[in-house]
C-alpha cells in the first residue's frame, strides 16, 4: 500500500496515518514529525526548519524534497508507506511522482480527509503531542489516561507552539494557497478518494479502509 493523506492541518492525518500504517503493515512517514525530531536533536536541518515551523509557513521545497526522498529510499519503504504532510506544494507532488517512477513504486491512492474550518481549529488548539514519541492526543476528543502523560511511552505531553491560534490561522491560509490545489492534481490522475473527516476517529478510519478497498 502506497498512500498519501491530504487535508488541512488538524483534520486528523497523523491520527489516521498511525492507524492505517499499522493496519497495512507499512511505515508512517510524516515530514512534520521528521522536522520536529531534527529540531529536538538540534541538527542543522532542524534549526533551518525551525523559523518556518514557528511562523506557520512551509519549509522550502529544496529542503523538504531532499529529506523525504532520503526517507523513501530506505529499505522499509519498499513495502509501502503512508505519507502524512507531504506533498504540500505542486513542486513537491511532481518531485514525488518522479522519485516514485524511478523507484518503480507508483502511488496507489491519495486520501483527501475533509472537514470545515471551525472543526479543524477546535482540534488544533486543544491538540497535545508527546515530546518523546510524537503521539497525538486531544484534550476533549482523544484524551490520555493520565493528564499530561503519554499512554504509549510515559513521555510528557506539550502544546506545539504552532498550535497557538494566531499561527493556526496562518497555517490554514498556507494550506488553501499551496496545498489545496493538490486535490485537483490527484483527482485528474484518477488517484483521489475523499472521506468525511467530521466523524469520530474510528469512523473516519473505517471509512478510509472501506473506500480504499474499492480502489
Ligand atoms: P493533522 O495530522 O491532520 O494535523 P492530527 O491527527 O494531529 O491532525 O489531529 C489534530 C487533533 O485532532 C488532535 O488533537 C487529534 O487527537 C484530534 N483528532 C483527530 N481526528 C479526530 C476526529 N476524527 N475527531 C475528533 N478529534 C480528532
Ligand atoms: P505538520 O506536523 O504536518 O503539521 O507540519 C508542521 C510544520 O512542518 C509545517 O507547518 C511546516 O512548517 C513544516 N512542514 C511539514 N511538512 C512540510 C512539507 N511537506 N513542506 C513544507 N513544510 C513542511
Amino acid at each position: 500500500m502506497r498512500m498519501v493523506l491530504l487535508g488541512p492541518p488538524g483534520v486528523g492525518k497523523g491520527t489516521q496515518a498511525v492507524k492505517l500504517a499499522g493496519y497495512y503493515g507499512v511505515p508512517h512517514i510524516s515530514s512534520g514529525d521528521m522536522f520536529r525530531e531534527a529540531l529536538a536533536k538540534g541538527t542543522p536541518l532542524g534549526l533551518e526548519a525551525k523559523k518556518y515551523m514557528e511562523a506557520g509557513t512551509l519549509v522550502p521545497d529544496s529542503v523538504t524534497i531532499g529529506l523525504v526522498k532520503e526517507r523513501l529510499e530506505l529499505p522499509d519503504a519498499s513495502r509501502g508507506f503512508v505519507l502524512d504532510g507531504f506533498p504540500r506544494t505542486l513542486r513537491q507532488a511532481e518531485a514525488l511522482d518522479e522519485l516514485l517512477a524511478q523507484l518503480k513504486m507508483p502511488l496507489d491512492v491519495v486520501v483527501s480527509i475533509e472537514a470545515g474550518r471551525d472543526v479543524v481549529v477546535e482540534r488544533l488548539v486543544a491538540r497535545r503531542t508527546c515530546r518523546q514519541c510524537g503521539a497525538v492526543y486531544h484534550l476533549k476528543f482523544n484524551p490520555p489516561a493520565i493528564s499530561g502523560v503519554c499512554d504509549r511511552c510515559g513521555g510528557e505531553l506539550y502544546q506545539r507552539a504552532d498550535d497557538a491560534e494566531e499561527t493556526v490561522r496562518r497555517r490554514l491560509e498556507v494550506y488553501s494557497k499551496e496545498t489545496e490545489p493538490l486535490i485537483e492534481y490527484y483527482r485528474s490522475r484518477g488517484l483521489l478518494i475523499s472521506v468525511n473527516g467530521e466523524q469520530d476517529i474510528e469512523d473516519v478510519f473505517e471509512a478510509i479502509k472501506a473506500r480504499v478497498a474499492q480502489v
